[in-house]
């Protein structure tokens, strides 16, 4: 372990934000590493649990108090070998992951738990820096050529690890630029896209062949090209939105989180954005209906673009403060969290249900809400009005999207409509037709997705070999 007595000595430090005043000026991420001093400091505080819950904490089961110990006594090289060979892209997780490990931490039963993010996070900058993380390439061939449809983490992760176990590998991907939600969805200032980028180079280096700009399905047959592979993996994700389908919904100015958002990373990534009707919180009153992740980014992105006020509002009740460790620990507690967004100025409203759209001349000037006690159900005399020019639905996404692709295919779908395929052999109702991610799982974390490819492509190397080295 790192240092016996470090959880006693050292108190619990993490990165910290450059200021919101400055942050919301630019698209850039603001987080501000430790020192390496600090860092080994921090690692020196991993008890080395008999059980490291964060093990099962952590989706991909990376092995923190391993890389803990490495970090402590300055053995950086070594821990970067380390935490690969549990997550293709720690660099991801190091910065988006919401951290179920730490929850997961036992020093988390007093509310200090190790920075593991912060330290994993630290381990992949640190060896990117030092040129330790190379390509990976196999002088094995095993003639075998396989397709992976969707280029999201889990379709990135199925396709490195398939491709370093000898197969040849062809990775589709419907927009312009590969990396999926991370690359579309999340935020620049969340994470930069040319960390996507310097990923793609490591597997195209690992012989992973790209082609961006095809929507399988669509502009190509989905049956032959299943026909034209040994085994093709789908991890196309979860796309298709939830409504809110009341009166109003068609007024101009209501839109889904997942059409504004990307325009606004594609503008920063200098992309054509296909559309007559941009999509600008600037000065604009905006809400924001929905509490999860994609409506904080919303919040960070509409003020960045100038937005006059920015309003959020939840129908679940507000979460207490803090959880009750003695029922939730170590699994991931419900309790109020603030983002960096949130931080930079947005107001926050729970328990409010919206019942109408209101406008003029066909835009959204409005919204007519009233609160719901804990079942949900409106409080008599609670109507309140709120005022908005742009409203953004970011309640969620209800499944993969069926039209195209999975139509084409004739896959079978579970009762939320997601492709059935179990987590051992990951295999659909059709054969050599594999899924993973959030195409298989329903909307989850980037965490969950690197895991499911990882594990998606242990299950087609053992069907096309008869057996695999791959981890799971
Ligand atoms: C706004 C937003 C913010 C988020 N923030 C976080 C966060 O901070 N932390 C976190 O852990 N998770 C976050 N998530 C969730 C996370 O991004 C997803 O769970 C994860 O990206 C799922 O990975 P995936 O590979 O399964 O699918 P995706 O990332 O959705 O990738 C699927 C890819 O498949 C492509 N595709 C689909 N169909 C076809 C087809 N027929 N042909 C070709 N290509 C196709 C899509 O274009 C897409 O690029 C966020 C999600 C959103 C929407
Ligand atoms: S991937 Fe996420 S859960 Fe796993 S160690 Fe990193 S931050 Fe923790």
């Amino acid at each position: 372990m790192g240092k016996v007595t470090g959880f006693l000595e050292i108190d619990r430090r993490d990165r910290r934000y450059a200021p919101a005043s400055d942050r919301i000026r630019h698209y850039r991420e603001f987080v501000i590493p430790l020192s390496e001093e600090a860092t080994k400091d921090q690692a020196a505080r991993c008890m080395n649990c008999g059980i490291p819950y964060c093990h099962n904490g952590c989706p991909v089961n990376n092995q923190i108090p391993d890389w803990n110990d490495l970090v402590y006594h300055a053995d950086w090289q070594e821990a970067a070998l380390n935490l690969h060979s549990t997550n293709n892209f720690p660099e991801f997780t190091g910065r988006v992951c919401p951290a179920p490990c730490e929850a997961a931490c036992t020093l988390n039963l007093n509310d200090v738990p190790v920075t593991i993010k912060t330290i994993e996070c630290a381990i992949v900058d640190r060896g990117f820096k030092e040129g330790w993380i190379k390509p990976e390439p196999t002088s094995k061939k095993t003639g075998k050529r396989i397709a992976v449809i969707g280029s999201g983490p889990a379709g990135m992760a199925a396709a490195q690890q398939l491709a370093r176990a000898g197969h040849e590998v062809h990775l589709y991907e419907k927009n312009a630029k590969l990396g999926g939600l991370l690359r579309y969805g999340i935020p620049d200032f969340k994470m930069e896209k040319h960390l996507i980028d310097r990923r793609l180079k490591q597997m195209e280096a690992e012989g992973v062949i790209f082609h961006a700009g095809i929507n399988v399905g669509v502009d190509l047959d989905a049956k032959s090209l299943v026909a034209d592979h040994d085994a093709v993996v789908l991890a196309g994700g979860a796309e298709k939105p939830r409504d809110l389908p009341i009166p109003g919904r068609e007024l101009g100015g209501v839109h889904f989180a997942m059409d504004f958002l990307p325009q606004q990373n594609r503008r920063v990534g200098k992309e054509k954005i296909h559309t007559n009707e941009p999509i600008l919180a600037s000065g604009k009153h905006v809400v924001v209906i929905g509490g999860g992740d994609t409506g904080s980014d919303c919040i960070g992105t509409s003020i960045r673009q100038g937005a006059l006020s920015v309003t959020q509002i939840e129908i679940m009740p507000q979460p207490p403060e803090k959880e009750n460790k003695q029922l939730t620990w170590p699994d991931w507690p419900l309790k109020m969290r603030t983002s960096s967004s949130h931080e930079e100025g947005a107001v926050r409203d729970f328990g409010v249900l919206t019942r109408e759209f209101t406008g003029k001349d066909g835009m959204v000037r409005g919204l007519h809400c009233v609160r719901v006690d804990h079942k949900l159900q409106p409080i008599e005399g609670s109507d309140f009005e709120l005022k908005a020019d742009l409203v953004l639905l970011a309640m969620g996404f209800v499944s993969p999207l069926h039209e195209g692709l999975l139509h084409n295919l004739g896959v079978n779908l579970d009762q939320r409509g997601n492709v059935v395929a179990d987590t051992v052999h990951y295999q659909t109702s059709l054969d050599k037709v594999f899924a993973c991610g959030d195409m298989r799982r329903g909307q989850s974390l980037v965490v969950w997705a690197i895991r499911e490819g990882r594990q998606a492509a242990h299950a087609v190397d053992a069907y096309l070999m008869g057996e695999t080295a791959l981890p799971r």
